[in-house]
């Protein structure tokens, strides 16, 4: 695996990965840094285009176009690539295009002796992180998706506006799908480490159907950005960072990522968005919220959501 310098492959240069490629090296978070794309023009012109600003950034990253090759000395490869959701389509529409393009990778990554981890961002995400763990034959502490890391972004953001609070002084969780059944464990959710219910119950400003309401638009923030300009790319290439981060400093950070549950919240054999430990190792450890009987509950349809999807495809 690791050569003692820091090395992330990022498999698809398109605006998930050239966001990912530009906050990596914006924050100095890897050393080197190799872009490959099926459309080499793009993956060039990506390269050129972050060397530019090398001058500028935190601390200088080396970058080039490289192959599947380069994968046998990196730390991270992250997948990017696959088609996007259009407006007409939702996440779990992309699933078979995006299963096909990601066994092409993930073998030309393990035919060139790659022993890291893998972080995936290919949606439908839960999915494709499951088959990434399926086909690459690595521990299931080394294949990580971003899960709800990108919807649990967002639920700190507008509650952060709701309660005019740094969403940095918050915490909480979207778990389940990173899709349409997501769920918003809100009996968890605590500012200052006091509990937003109780907050809500003693005051005449803050309204349960408003914390609902912000569920809501969390679910349906993905459709609105696409409506207004195409895709969604600079908040998932920033917590792509945020993870990777995680793992090459060793941070024993909790993020929400789509993990394998062994057994936490009562399921098996599934990938899906839970809060986890995220180490040198990857995940170390998965937090088992205490969830309320409705969120327990939804959480159960959303499970039922992935296996439905996966099932025919994974042959699970
Ligand atoms: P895009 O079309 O801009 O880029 C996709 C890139 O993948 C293209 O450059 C394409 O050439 C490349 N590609 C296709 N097949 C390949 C292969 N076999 N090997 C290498 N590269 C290949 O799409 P995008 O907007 O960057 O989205 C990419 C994926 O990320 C989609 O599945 C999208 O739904 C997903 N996404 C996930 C999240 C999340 O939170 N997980 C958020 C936004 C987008």
């Amino acid at each position: 695996m690791t050569t003692g310098v820091n090395r992330v492959v990022i498999a698809g240069t398109g605006f998930v990965g050239s966001s990912y490629a530009y906050a990596l090296v914006n924050q100095g978070i890897t050393e080197e840094l190799v872009l490959v794309d099926v459309n080499q023009e793009k993956a060039e012109g990506e390269v050129m285009d972050l060397n530019h600003g090398r001058f500028f950034y935190e601390s200088p990253s080396k970058v080039w176009n490289g192959h599947y090759h380069d994968c046998k000395e990196a730390d991270i490869v992250c997948i990017t690539a696959g088609v996007s959701q259009t407006d007409e389509e939702t996440r779990l529409s992309a699933v078979e295009k995006n299963t096909e393009i990601v066994k092409s990778i993930v073998d030309d990554v393990m035919a060139h002796g790659f022993n890291g981890i893998f972080l995936v961002s290919t949606n439908p995400v839960d999915i494709i992180t499951q088959a990434t763990w399926k086909f690459s034959g690595l521990p299931k502490e080394r294949v990580i998706g971003s899960g709800t890391l990108l919807d649990t972004a967002r639920y700190l953001h507008m509650l952060g506006e709701y309660f005019t609070v740094d969403p940095k002084s918050i915490s909480g969780y979207i778990v389940g799908e990173h899709g349409d059944s997501q769920v918003a464990a809100l009996s968890n959710v605590a500012i200052g480490g006091k509990n937003v219910m109780d907050i809500v119950n003693t005051s005449d400003k803050y309204k349960l159907k408003d914390l609902e309401d912000i569920a809501v638009n969390v679910r349906n923030a993905a459709d609105i950005v696409i409506e207004k300009k195409g895709s969604t790319y600079y908040g998932i290439g920033a917590g792509l960072a945020r993870i990777t981060k995680a793992i090459l400093k060793n941070e024993n950070t909790v993020l929400p990522v789509s993990a394998l549950l062994d057994g936490e919240y009562g399921f098996h054999d599934i990938y899906t968005g839970v809060p986890a430990i995220i180490n040198r190792q990857g995940v170390k450890e998965i937090i088992e919220l205490d969830l309320n009987k409705e969120e327990q509950d939804k959480l159960t349809s959303s499970i039922e959501v992935l296996r439905s999807t996966m099932k025919p495809l994974l042959k699970l």
